[in-house]
């Protein structure tokens, strides 16, 4: 990267994805105040977070076994404890040392197509992943929050009209990757999928926007519990959505 790409730290982004970025908790400088929730301990042995290179791999925010039926306990601890920790601790690698450590994911995102392909699928990973818990709750499911409720309708017609084009694009995203539900520099919410650990946020998607619900069709994601069958996996997934979280990152967004 020559000077002028170089980033300043802290440098604000466009303001809806800075907005993302402290609802989303994902960098250092959002933790400053209150302290990190559980970095330093937790009870829970397997579920501590851990903070590097200005980036934190945050708890879980319910044990592993919380989302059972849905998600099962197993695939919940590969998923988290392996998987997401090995996609974060990659990201702090990659970044300790050179001039973008610590700055947001977002701004990352935004000039995407500057950096390596690794930085690319572990920055991806850390951040979909963080969204993606936060996104899923043991108290998750039914109905969404009116006001996103009255959001889904204008924009898809209905819940039933978005919930089967979020079905489609988690279903016929080919080999791995991600559906999104996500808000449009216009506010207007959008169904899109991208591969591998791509999110809508990066410049190197076709549709670009602030993603407010994820769901991870990797089949490291199912497959333990559900083997090939990827449509019972994105059935189940409306049991544990947590809209009103989903709604509190539209309003992050700035929408
Ligand atoms: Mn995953």
């Amino acid at each position: 990267m020559d000077s002028s790409t170089r980033f300043r730290k802290g440098a604000a982004g466009g303001l809806g994805l800075a907005l993302a970025g402290l609802a989303l908790g994902l960098t250092a400088a959002a933790h400053r105040s209150p302290a990190p929730r559980g970095i330093e301990s937790t009870a829970r042995p397997g579920v501590e977070g851990e903070a590097r290179a200005g980036y934190v791999f945050q708890p879980l925010p319910y044990a592993y076994d919380a989302l059972e039926p849905h998600i099962d306990a197993q695939t919940m601890e590969i998923h988290y404890d392996r998987h997401h920790r090995a996609y974060f601790r990659n990201l702090a690698s990659a970044a300790e040392g050179t001039d973008w450590e610590g700055v947001p994911l977002e701004q990352l995102f935004a000039r995407m197509s500057e950096f390596p392909e690794s930085v690319r699928n572990n920055g991806g990973g850390h951040y979909n992943h963080t969204l993606f818990w936060e996104v899923m709750s043991p108290d998750g499911g039914g109905a969404p929050p009116r006001e996103l409720a009255a959001r889904i309708d204008r924009d898809f017609g209905s819940f039933e009209a978005f919930r089967e084009q979020f079905e489609r694009a988690a279903m016929t995203r080919f080999g791995s990757g991600w559906a999104w539900l996500s808000v449009d520099a216009e506010g207007r919410l959008f169904v899109s999928s991208t591969a591998n650990q791509d999110n809508p946020l990066m410049d190197v998607v076709e549709q670009r926007g602030v993603p407010i619900l994820g769901l991870d069709v990797w089949e490291h994601a199912y497959y333990l519990n559900y083997q090939n069958r990827r449509g019972s996996y994105v059935e189940a997934f409306w049991n544990v959505v947590n809209w009103p979280r989903v709604l509190e990152l539209l309003r992050a967004a700035g929408h």
